[in-house]
């Protein structure tokens, strides 16, 4: 069974950046949420970092973001944070 970000943020719960995703770069998923919902979002690694990657599955055409990159350590950190609603 796959994950689903909860609908509810926790208290405290901490807004990432989302940005244009950068091009070029091969990326490697490792982890992504249910596709049941609109938004799905993975968890990937390029280049020994880590990043969130998001997609909005609009019908025409889908709109993708990223955060920051991180050392993988830490992007796994925030991948659970996200799971559990505490950032977003
Ligand atoms: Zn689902």
């Amino acid at each position: 069974m796959s994950a689903h970000v909860p609908d509810r943020r926790q208290p405290g719960c901490k807004k990432l950046a989302w940005f244009e995703p950068s091009d070029g770069t091969r990326v490697l998923v490792l982890a992504w949420t249910c596709d049941c919902l609109a938004m799905v979002y993975e968890l990937c690694q390029a280049g020994g970092q880590g990043f969130i990657r998001r997609t909005l599955q609009n019908e025409d055409a889908p709109e993708i973001r990223e955060t920051h990159r991180w050392p993988l350590a830490q992007a796994r950190e925030i991948w659970a944070a996200l799971l559990t609603g505490m950032t977003r």
